[in-house]
């Protein structure tokens, strides 16, 4: 395979079995389902080449990929374990989704303590990107959650890992990109809640001051987000909607959620997203929100999952697929690189209309890897539009390295090996962890080829 940073010819192939959410890179590689614990490594026998751990491949880029290797899909290993309802540990084998998860735990009065914006992922999907949600400030990332797990390795070697307990291989694992092992089975301390209802505000403004100062009004809040418009310039330049939400503390209904009906029915043609589809949806969302100030009670599911009610919702992107960039940069250069960041991405024209701005809070992610840390993150979707998206992503992430801030593994598929070694120098320790038959195509392109198999 290319060691560069970006595969010209990963795009042009026939759509594989597996695909991540950006639904690029697009790379052949042999499906292997892991349906019981005891089932890796033994599968391994006969296979050739490495193999990689995955999960639902809600993951964008490449880190859930592996050209012409073989694909653990752990789905099927999706049992609940245990529970104590006392204190809300849940246990439960890794290939579980969040989805069934919150099946579970809501009717008996839990919630996930830290969420992504889809629930659509596994358990150990979450834990190998260490992921973040929308009260990082409150709780920092998933692996701050996670008490123990159980990591097998290809020479057929169990460990069970918690912060006391083979730590060190449990803080290379969380965030370990499913590069240290097979994680079987997790611990997940769930936090209570009184009923699915979220108190909203949903508060307009204008620039990144603004979106400051309303950081700071609200220091309490549990969850904060704001989607900000990455199109517009002039007076709208990063106008957006801050917005808050808590548990509601009126006891209310605790029930499992409907299933989605709304399925996206086909591939849209590349020409359909462009500069003028995306300031006019911008614009149209931002006023949406009539009044500066709006406060709802709303249910869960819209407020941590709008995009879910779309099942694949990426097939808007057409069959080329979309790229995200998400960076987080340290408050000593978060505003300037934001307003610089923002400026590039508006004078561009290719902006996408799922812009998330958002400040991470000071809890130290457990993971030796992860992509946290105290500052500006912002993430956003590109349509892939070939000699215009890639040389974008280039000089963002120049941009980013500038300020000294990092990209994310989970949404990344255009970092170059010297960006990431930047991002993250400790990487090179991180290697020692590596399992010698686990790899993944992020891992060849951002080590610059760096193979132990
Ligand atoms: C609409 C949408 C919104 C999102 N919002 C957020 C967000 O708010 N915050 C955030 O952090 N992320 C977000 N994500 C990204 C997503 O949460 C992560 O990429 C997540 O890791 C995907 O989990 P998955 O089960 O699909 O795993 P995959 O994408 O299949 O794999 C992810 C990684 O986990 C490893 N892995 C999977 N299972 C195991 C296992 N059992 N043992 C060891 N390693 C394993 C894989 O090797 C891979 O490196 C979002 C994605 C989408 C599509």
């Amino acid at each position: 395979m290319s060691h560069s940073a970006v595969d010209p010819h990963a795009a042009t192939t026939a759509t594989p079995a597996f695909e991540s959410w950006g639904r690029y890179p697009k790379y052949d590689a042999k499906i292997v389902p892991l349906n019981w614990q005891s089932d890796f490594p033994g599968v391994m026998a006969g296979l050739r080449g490495g193999a990689l751990p995955v999960g639902l491949g809600r993951s964008y880029g490449d880190v859930c990929l592996l050209n012409h290797g073989n694909l653990l899909q752990t789905t099927g290993m999706d049992r609940l374990l245990d529970f104590d309802s006392e204190t809300g540990v849940l246990t439960a084998e890794a290939g579980v989704s969040l989805a069934k998860v919150l099946d579970f735990a809501v009717p008996r009065g839990y919630f996930l303590p830290v969420t992504p914006g889809t629930k659509y992922v596994t358990l150990g999907g979450a834990i190998a990107n260490d992921i973040h949600g929308k009260n990082h400030e409150a709780a920092g990332s998933f692996g701050n959650h996670i008490p123990s797990f159980e990591l097998v390795r290809s020479d057929g070697s169990r460990r069970l890992c918690s912060p006391t307990e083979n730590s060190e291989w449990y803080t290379a694992t969380i965030g370990g990109m499913g590069l240290t092992g097979v994680i079987t089975w997790a611990q997940l301390r769930l936090r209570p809640i009184l009923s699915r209802k979220i108190d909203y505000k949903g508060i307009q403004f204008h620039g990144i001051d603004e979106f400051l100062d309303l950081k700071q009004r609200f220091p309490n809040m549990e969850y904060t987000v704001s989607w900000v418009d990455c199109a517009s310039t002039g007076r709208n330049f990063a106008r957006g909607i801050f917005m808050l939400g808590e548990h509601s503390k009126e006891p209310g209904e605790l029930k499992p959620s409907p299933e989605p009906k709304l399925v996206f029915p086909f591939d849209m043609p590349g020409f359909a997203l462009n500069h003028t589809t995306v300031s006019l949806f911008n614009s149209i969302f931002f006023h949406k929100q009539r009044k500066p100030h709006v406060r709802k009670v709303l249910d869960y599911e819209p407020f941590f999952y709008p995009l879910d009610a779309v099942l694949h919702w990426n097939r808007m992107y057409g069959k080329r697929g979309l790229v995200q960039f998400q960076y987080a940069i340290p408050w000593q250069h978060a505003k300037e690189g934001t307003i610089a960041i923002l400026r590039e991405i508006a004078k561009s024209g290719l902006a996408s209309f799922l812009a998330v701005l958002k400040a991470f809070g000071e809890i130290p992610s457990l993971g030796m890897m992860s992509f946290p840390q105290a500052g500006i993150m912002l993430a956003l979707d590109f349509p892939i539009k070939p000699d215009l998206t890639f040389p974008l992503l280039q000089r963002l992430g120049e941009m980013t390295r500038e300020f000294g801030g990092r990209l994310y593994p989970a949404k990344d598929a255009a970092m170059t090996p010297a960006q990431f070694q930047a991002f993250y120098p400790q990487w090179e320790k991180f290697t020692k962890f590596r399992d010698p038959r686990l790899n993944s195509s992020f891992w060849e392109r951002v080590t610059g080829g760096e193979s132990i198999l």
